[in-house]
């Protein structure tokens, strides 16, 4: 921990634990202790840690080839593309790496599809988005930013986005002009604290936008893939967006893979030599993609989500009636937990936690975060929320 200190940029404040391996829901560190994980990557490791078909379908892919770049075809790419494109009900993908990639690469498309396609003036492209968003760390993506310490000293900012509070479909409202060619927004914000918006409010993003000819860009990278106890936090609303952002958990833990889904109309929108990226869509990055895809297909992985999700939810109900949590929120295996603050920041809450056993993250003030992988057994769900108890007590 000190090399690291003294060798690594301090952009984060890890919790003082040093893993060594891991194995499904557990992580064990260079001691030899063992430690319940309640954060999953933050959702990237929704199949667990060492979950043995995307390892053996990473190993297997190792062996053959792992990068070609896209200046050549190779034989995992159509099947994964083609079986995501499906898994999300559209027509085509646009693989990238990173969750942040993913983000601006549907930046770039729905300007590229506004000037394209709407006929908005050139340069006067806008996208709406929502306060308290989280959507990734490059310039860009900052730029439409509310949270201070993510965008200070960090500017000039990129200019072309229109911020409304999350949740406000009248604010929404006013905001689409005839200039705007994408709403933007998590369809429940994780970093945000696990925000759930008002019922109706994503139909009503959708009757909005339809109306108005823009694009309806869900990010689904921290909400999608079953975490929700569904493939897609959308579909809780019965709601299907023009376009999907998809990552984290789309790699399986192993490997960053992310895309763009949308149709045609849509992602048809670049020609050669307009968008790219050398990982973007490698052999290695699909192999794991598509078992991932595999995996999702059957919907095993979304009713647990649902039915430990009721369990969790259940729980926490109970902590929060006796006065230790101030409010609950998420769906499925997720939950933002608002902490009294009398009994400590979230951050004291996850150093006593970890002290336990247990690992979570804060996230704003007193806030922890409850997302441990889809494979966690109820056994061990029960222990680790008895553990969050006892901190409480
Ligand atoms: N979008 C959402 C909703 C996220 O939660 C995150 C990461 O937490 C990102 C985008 C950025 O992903 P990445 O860290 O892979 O760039």
């Amino acid at each position: 921990m000190a090399s690291a200190e003294a060798h690594s940029a301090h952009n984060y404040h890890p919790l003082p634990i040093v893993v060594a391996s891991a194995d499904g829901a557990w992580m064990t560190d260079v001691e030899g202790r063992r430690y319940l994980d309640m954060l999953a990557g933050y959702s990237a490791l929704n199949f667990g840690h060492g979950n043995r078909r995307l390892i053996d379908a990473a190993k297997a892919q190792l062996d053959r080839v792992t990068l070609t770049s896209r200046a050549f075809h190779h034989d995992r790419f159509a099947e994964f593309c083609t079986r995501l494109a499906e898994l999300c009900g559209k027509e085509m993908v646009l693989p990238m790496n990173t969750g942040a990639e993913a983000v601006e690469t549907a930046v770039k498309t729905a300007r590229k599809w506004g000037y394209q396609v709407k006929g908005v003036p050139d340069g006067r492209a806008k996208i709406v988005v929502a306060a308290g968003n989280f959507h990734g760390r490059t310039t860009t993506v900052i730029s439409f930013s509310t949270d201070e310490e993510a965008r200070a000293d960090f500017g000039p900012y990129t200019p072309g986005f229109e911020i409304v509070p999350y949740g406000d479909l009248e604010a929404l409202r006013a905001a689409v002009t005839d200039d705007t060619v994408a709403v933007l927004i998590e369809p429940i914000q994780g970093e945000a604290g696990v925000l759930v918006p008002p019922a109706g409010y994503l139909p009503g993003v959708r009757e909005l936008t339809r109306e108005r000819g823009v694009l309806f860009i869900a990010d689904e990278i921290q909400s999608g893939l079953g975490r929700t106890g569904r493939t897609f936090a959308c579909e809780h609303e019965g709601v299907v967006p023009d376009v999907y952002l998809l990552g984290k958990a789309l790699g399986g833990g192993v490997v960053p893979v992310s895309a763009v889904v949308a149709d045609a109309d849509v992602l048809g929108v670049f020609k050669p030599g307009e968008h790219g990226s050398t990982f973007g869509g490698n052999p290695l990055a699909c192999a794991v993609g598509l078992e991932v895809v595999d995996m999702l297909s059957t919907g095993e992985f979304q009713q647990r989500a649902t039915e430990l999700g009721e369990h969790l939810h259940a729980e926490l109900r109970l902590l929060a009636g006796a006065g230790t949590v101030t409010e609950v929120r998420g769906r499925g295996l997720w939950a933002g937990v608002d902490i009294a603050p009398s009994y400590g920041t979230g951050r004291e809450i996850s150093e006593k936690l970890m002290e336990k056993g247990v690992l979570v993250k804060d996230t704003h003030g007193s806030t922890i975060r409850i997302a441990p992988p889809l494979v966690i057994s109820k056994e061990d769900l029960d222990w680790g929320l008895a553990q969050l108890r006892d901190v409480l007590s």
